[in-house]
């Protein structure tokens, strides 16, 4: 197949891991027959040094024109002191809104040799293989009323709308059956139903849409026994779907049960272009010191070729080709434990590459 793939390197470590994924990208077309055309654009801080904005005109028009964005991360010290609607950060809200990204998808799964870095128990964490898929346009954090008012006694009130609609749940919903299909085919949706009328609704629309996917099993459960059950017995997961809000708070939950931010990637997907980036900032401890994990933007491409080219069997072997760098014992600084082999982001990403079927 042909595509056209939008380079977005971003900030800090975001300019030494995505050539990584880059590399393992181009491998994969070569050795599979495809032709992947790479175009880079400006974006965050580099963007506002080189042309004064966060995401210039020129950036979102290649991000529009591609079949997928690849990002790395945007922010840094330099751009702190810069007033909010001109900060780096704002051309990720920039790039979703543009985009119509309305789902976000976070995996996380523990790779056995690295379950010593999670803060639990081997016995709990041990086979986790999860997918959070957030809702990333509606809710809480966009509905309309909202605010701070004076009270006529004296004093504020604060307030937020948690809204959905019926469409709004049921694209998102369709998004968590069909990913379950590629998977162990069972999704569980987090709700509040016992309390808010927004998730009676979101309750009976995915149980609606579930009569579409008779292969894929359906279960219900509210965000705060969901929260328990995460740390309780994480492995009972495969597809959790959730909205803005539960899914911001239990995302991160999930991704810290497996262990380092360096390996975990992300995929935000619309109607149209998807963006896959790593769920880690800039990094700017640690950034050009070839010390960054690029594990995890290796494998935000390795969801690129699943979800925005249904290239399965790519993204397979480049997900096999991580576990078999990780078997052979090599570790970036932020996974590394006795008895390993230290290497920095690029050698990381040379024996990826190396590890890909021939
Ligand atoms: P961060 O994720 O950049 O770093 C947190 C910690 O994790 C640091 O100690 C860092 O060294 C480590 N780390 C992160 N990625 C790593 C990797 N690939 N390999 C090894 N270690 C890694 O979060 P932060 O320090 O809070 O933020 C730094 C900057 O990044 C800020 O400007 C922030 O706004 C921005 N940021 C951007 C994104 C994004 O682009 N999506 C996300 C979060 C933060």
């Amino acid at each position: 197949m042909k595509a056209r793939i939008a380079v977005l390197a971003g900030d800090g470590v975001g300019r030494e891991i995505v050539p990584e994924a880059v590399k393992v990208l181009k491998t994969v077309a070569e050795r599979y027959g495809h032709s992947f055309e790479f175009v880079a654009g400006d974006v965050g801080g580099h963007a506002i040094d080189n042309v004064g904005l966060p995401l210039p005109q020129e950036t979102l028009s290649i991000a529009k024109q591609s079949d997928a964005v690849l990002l790395g991360a945007v922010g840094g010290p330099k751009w702190e002191g810069l007033e909010y609607s001109l900060r780096p950060e704002r051309a990720l809200l920039g790039l979703r809104e543009q985009l119509g990204l309305y789902a976000n998808l976070r995996p996380a799964k523990l790779y056995p040799m690295l379950a010593d870095a999670s803060t639990l128990r081997r016995e709990v964490i041990e086979g986790i293989d999860m997918l959070v898929i957030r809702e990333l346009t509606g809710g809480i954090y966009f509905g309309k009323p909202k605010g701070i008012e004076q009270l006529p006694g004296g004093g504020e009130r604060g307030f937020n709308t948690e809204v959905y609609t019926t469409d709004e749940i049921r694209r998102i919903a369709v998004v968590a059956f069909e990913a379950a299909r590629k998977r162990r085919k069972q999704v569980t949706s987090v709700d509040k139903a016992n309390v808010l009328e927004s998730s009676e609704l979101w309750r009976r629309v995915v149980t609606d849409v579930q009569k579409d996917y008779a292969d894929v099993t359906l279960n219900h459960i509210y965000v705060d026994n969901c929260a328990m059950q995460l740390v309780r017995n994480p492995r009972q997961f495969d597809v959790l779907l959730c909205n803005n809000i539960f899914g911001d708070i239990l995302s991160d939950e999930a991704a810290m049960l497996t262990g380092s931010i360096g390996m975990l990637p992300s995929a935000s997907i619309g109607s149209k272009v998807g963006l896959f980036e790593p769920i880690h900032g800039s990094a700017p401890d640690i950034a050009g010191k070839n010390l960054a994990n690029p594990i995890a933007t290796i494998a935000s491409a390795a969801m690129m070729l699943s979800y925005a080219f249904r290239l399965d069997k790519e993204s397979q072997a480049v997900e096999r080709a991580i576990v078999t760098t990780l078997e052979l014992g090599l570790r970036t600084k932020d996974i590394h434990a006795a008895g390993m082999r230290l290497v920095g982001t690029a050698e990381m990403g040379d024996a990826i590459v190396h590890n890909l079927p021939s």
